[in-house]
């Protein structure tokens, strides 16, 4: 069996991750905060695929929860190996810098950065030992140009892209290729509070991006046909930016 395990599974993104890996033939671990009901969703969405998934609740910005419901996974599912690790998990709390409260600040680098170092660092070693892994990172358009009112975003995943190209390099040898998608506008909860109307004049295809656009290329990148892809951004935006 086949492991995959996505932070921030229960909607969005995320959860259409989880039914494209569960689609590949992955035993998807769908990782959620605090909405199991959404958790328990994203698995009956599994289920209809005839693939198979369990939940696991952790916070990602808290790394010893995290590495207790880890150590706990692994010793229910004994031998058992996570060979895919989708770091997806993610919030928004924009504000102009000058109006930014440290609460805003730390909430959203702990959750992106810090969450992608207590997640991906106790996941390693077993990819290196069995020489397979597959990392991807869900970054985002602000982390690479840059975005007003996103100074806290916009360094989260910026730090997140640099982390993906440090480590792509020191783990390339041993067969786990560590890449980055970089969304533009897709329709989930997070962007439910953007003027939709508006933004999408912005956009060449004249439209925002679908979750399961973003899945379908995290899915390549989970496979072992992107064997020779590593250390990259991907941009999925509709041509927004390039
Ligand atoms: P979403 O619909 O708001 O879903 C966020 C997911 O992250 C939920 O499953 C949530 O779990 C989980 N989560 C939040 N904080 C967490 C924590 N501390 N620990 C574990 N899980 C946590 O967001 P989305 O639009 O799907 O975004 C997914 C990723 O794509 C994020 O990293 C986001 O920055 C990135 N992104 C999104 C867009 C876009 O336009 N939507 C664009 C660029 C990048 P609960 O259900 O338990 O709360």
């Amino acid at each position: 069996m086949k492991y995959a395990l996505v932070t921030g599974g229960s909607r969005g993104i995320g959860r259409a991750i989880c039914v494209k890996l569960a689609q590949m033939g992955y035993q998807v671990v769908v990782n959620y905060k605090s909405n199991k009901e959404e958790a328990e969703k994203t698995l009956e969405l599994i289920a209809e695929q005839g693939g198979k998934g369990d939940m696991l609740q952790f916070d990602v910005a808290n790394a010893q929860e995290t590495a207790a419901a880890l150590e706990g996974w692994h010793s229910a599912n004994a031998g058992a190996h996570i060979s895919v690790l989708v770091n997806n998990a993610g919030i928004r709390k924009d504000n102009l810098m000058m109006w930014m409260q440290p609460e805003e600040w730390s909430a959203v680098l702990n959750i992106s950065l810090n969450g992608f170092y207590n997640v991906t660092q106790p996941l390693l070693k077993n990819m290196l030992v069995k020489k397979f892994g597959r990392i991807i990172n869900v970054v985002s358009l602000s982390g690479i140009k840059g975005l007003p009112g996103q100074t806290n975003y916009s360094a989260a995943k910026g730090g997140m892209i640099a982390a993906t190209k440090a480590l792509a390099q020191e783990v390339a040898k041993k067969g786990v290729t560590v890449n980055a998608v970089a969304p533009g506008f897709i329709k989930t909860e997070m962007t439910a509070d953007l003027d939709e109307a508006e933004l999408k004049r912005l956009i060449p295809t004249g439209r925002f991006g679908e979750a399961k656009e973003v899945a379908e290329l995290v899915g390549f990148l989970a496979s072992e046909n992107s064997a020779y892809i590593t250390g990259e951004v991907i941009s999925i935006n509709g041509g927004l930016y390039t």
